[in-house]
């Protein structure tokens, strides 16, 4: 199945255009990857005739995924996903929603993408390429001998896991940390960047310059400067719950249901 399958942002308008012109690709996931993946794949079936693009998310709402629009304090994510929207609206887009892949299975040079209701019955949709943007999770190996202390479920430090916890903080709402939080028994050790947050999606450039500022003060010996943290971050935008949604699934950084609660916080929001 791998020869269908490609992983987050693929460069549908450059070097891989081919693999998907003229072509019906699913995207799968209701991140920013999803997003930016779905608004060039529209792009391409523009120019090239017979490209199709569907789009499958497991909540029962894309509300998530459209964002603040006009009201986001970061004027590009509210554009992104007023601009999807506009494609689902004007059906260039098809959008399957309550979509759970249970199988993949060969149809015809094709590929059979299967879901199971929960009544126990399926469906599947055919297709000729998948993108997988589902999550994703940091490799910690290259610091595997070291003495890391990290929170098992989201991969960050378990000081930060819940300062960042998806079901509870929006890319708005993290307060700020630094070197104090990034600290791991092995001393002198620190990520920083996006893979200090672990599987966790709310990760924004201007955490990662205020970890960086913190740690190198740190590093230069200077603690009060590294100690005193600060970080300003916008408000609103994809990251929100979309209280419509009932289901609760995808529901990564608002409310938990009763039927999700029981869950880990890979299943919810970061995995696959
Ligand atoms: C679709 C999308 C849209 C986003 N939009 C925004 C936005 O508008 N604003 C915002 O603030 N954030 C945005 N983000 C989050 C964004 O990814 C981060 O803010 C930023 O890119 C993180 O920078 P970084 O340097 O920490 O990590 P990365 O950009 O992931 O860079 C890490 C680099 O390290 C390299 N690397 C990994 N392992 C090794 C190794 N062993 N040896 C050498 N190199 C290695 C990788 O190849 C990569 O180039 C977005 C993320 C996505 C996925």
């Amino acid at each position: 199945m791998a020869a269908f399958l490609e992983h987050a942002l693929p460069d549908v308008l450059g070097a891989d255009r081919d693999w998907f012109a003229g072509r019906h690709t699913l995207v799968v996931g209701a991140g920013h990857s999803a997003a930016n993946t779905l608004l060039s794949l529209a792009e391409l079936a523009a120019a090239e005739l017979d490209t199709e693009v569907t789009w499958a998310i497991r909540s029962a709402s894309p509300a998530r995924t459209y964002g603040g629009g006009d009201a986001d304090a970061l004027p590009a994510r509210g554009a992104l996903g007023s601009r999807l929207r506009e494609h689902v609206d004007a059906g260039r887009i098809r959008l399957l929603t309550g979509f759970s892949v249970h199988a993949l299975t060969p149809a015809d040079g094709r590929v059979a993408v299967v879901v199971r209701h929960a009544d126990g019955g399926e469906e599947s949709v055919v297709v000729d390429r998948i993108v997988a943007a589902t999550g994703f999770r940091p490799d910690h190996s290259i610091a595997a001998e070291l003495r890391l202390d990290l929170d098992p479920v989201l991969g960050a430090t378990r000081a930060l896991a819940p300062l960042i916890d998806p079901n509870e903080h929006s890319c708005g709402t993290v307060p700020p940390h630094g070197v104090g939080d990034l600290a791991h028994p092995e001393a002198g050790y620190y990520a920083v960047g996006m893979k200090s947050y672990g599987c966790a999606p709310t990760f924004l450039m201007a955490t990662g310059y205020e970890q960086v500022r913190s740690v190198v003060a740190a590093l230069a010996g200077d603690w009060d400067t590294a100690r005193d943290v600060q970080l300003d971050l916008p408000e609103t935008g994809v990251c929100n719950s979309n209280p419509a949604d009932s289901t609760g699934t995808d529901s990564c950084c608002g409310p938990v249901s009763a039927e999700t609660a029981g869950k880990s916080l890979a299943t919810r929001c970061c995995g696959s």
